[in-house]
């Protein structure tokens, strides 16, 4: 599938600019709810729940909660003394660590019902390659019962990350995924996925071709990812930050893109999270690219969510940082579909996901 220039255009011209009004919020209310969040980071430590709650304050209503599946390596014979703290420092492998979920889970456990409501733990140690995965994630619900809303974030392909996972490289045409798909299905569960839409460094242009003009080539994984939502109707799936990365650039005609995704009815149960600072990077990199996006969020409101995707922020500053930079964003927005992508849409889709995992785990956990 093709797309050109002309089309996000095309999207401006369709008179959606909304009002440029400021969010309304209710005084009291919170600003925000968090669609993705790591409460540790690549070395599986991270922010007290309970120092985190502070930094929610009175800003951040609800989190959907995760740690990291991935563990990096600390190899003494490549590294020395010099402990890697995150992917990028090492070329020691990346491994998967299950261990991340009962932590979380007890976290989330020695919060008392109130701080608990706030929060929707979702399971992410386990490795999209095996056809046990699905198997894991059904023991993580039966071990801890009440817990977990859903699962992810997990990465199929991710720009630095995918190459060095320790063992299997991930693929979208892996049955072990349609497996983990069916399952969450199944239960209820939320899907959280990270898949970059494009390689990096993916051309701008076919350079190549005969008559010299021609559309850029489409982004590497679009077709397969599709492809893998239509799959799986009916499981509801949420593709973090929009496809994009830190060097993976919102493709030519990414608004076009996602509103031919968002307007194919095969795909209504797909949404799209704005986390990340590196997509807020993208976002508001000049007035026009934020109006585009306030264009397709203002047509699709339903259908995106905020998350910060911070890793174990120290503070409030920095946990905030991304929602801030969303401002001129949220400018653009009308005080419905601002209030919708901030707040009411993580309602509706969590609350419902809690209902039924709640309910299949009633009927499928032995109690003692
Ligand atoms: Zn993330």
């Amino acid at each position: 599938m093709k797309f050109r220039l002309a089309d996000g255009a095309m999207l401006l011209a369709l008179g959606l600019m909304a009002s440029a009004s400021l969010p309304a919020v209710q005084p009291g209310g919170f600003e925000f709810n968090d669609a993705h969040f790591h409460l540790t980071n690549y070395i599986q430590e991270g922010t007290n729940i309970n120092d985190f709650l502070r930094i929610m304050g009175n800003r951040t209503g609800r989190v959907a909660l995760f740690g990291i599946p991935l563990q990096q390596l600390w190899s003494y014979r490549i590294d020395g003394d010099r402990a890697p703290k995150y992917y990028l420092d090492t070329d020691a492998p990346l491994y998967y660590y299950s261990f991340t979920d009962a932590f979380i889970a007890m976290a989330y456990r020695s919060l008392t019902p109130e701080q608990q409501a706030r929060f929707d733990p979702m399971i992410t140690g386990f490795n999209p390659t095996d056809m046990y995965a699905a198997d894991q994630i059904r023991r993580v619900l039966q071990t801890f019962p009440g817990v977990f809303t859903g699962i992810g974030e997990f990465s199929i392909h991710k720009e630095f990350v995918s190459a060095k996972v320790a063992g299997p490289k991930a693929s979208l045409l892996d049955p072990a995924l349609d497996r983990l798909l069916d399952f969450a299905r199944e239960v209820g569960l939320v899907v959280l996925i990270h898949n970059d839409l494009d390689r990096p460094f993916a051309p701008q242009s076919d350079t190549s071709h005969p008559l010299g003009e021609a559309p850029p080539p489409a982004p590497v994984y679009l077709d397969q990812m599709k492809a893998l939502f239509k799959r799986h109707p009916g499981t509801t799936i949420i593709w973090a930050h929009m496809g994009v990365g830190r060097i993976v650039r919102p493709i030519r005609n990414d608004a076009a893109t996602l509103a031919a995704s968002l307007a194919d009815p095969q795909l209504s149960d797909v949404y799209f999270d704005l986390s990340w600072e590196e997509v807020a990077k993208y976002i508001v990199s000049s007035p026009e690219a934020t109006r585009i996006t306030a264009d397709l969020i203002s047509h699709y409101p339903d259908r995106f969510l905020f998350g910060t995707d911070e890793v174990a922020p120290a503070n409030q500053t920095e946990y905030m940082k991304v929602y801030d930079d969303y401002q001129p964003l949220w400018k653009l927005l009308s005080p419905e579909a601002s209030r919708k992508v901030r707040l009411t849409n993580y309602e509706r889709i969590f609350d419902q996901a809690r209902r039924k995992v709640r309910t299949w785990e009633a009927q499928h956990v032995k109690r003692p």
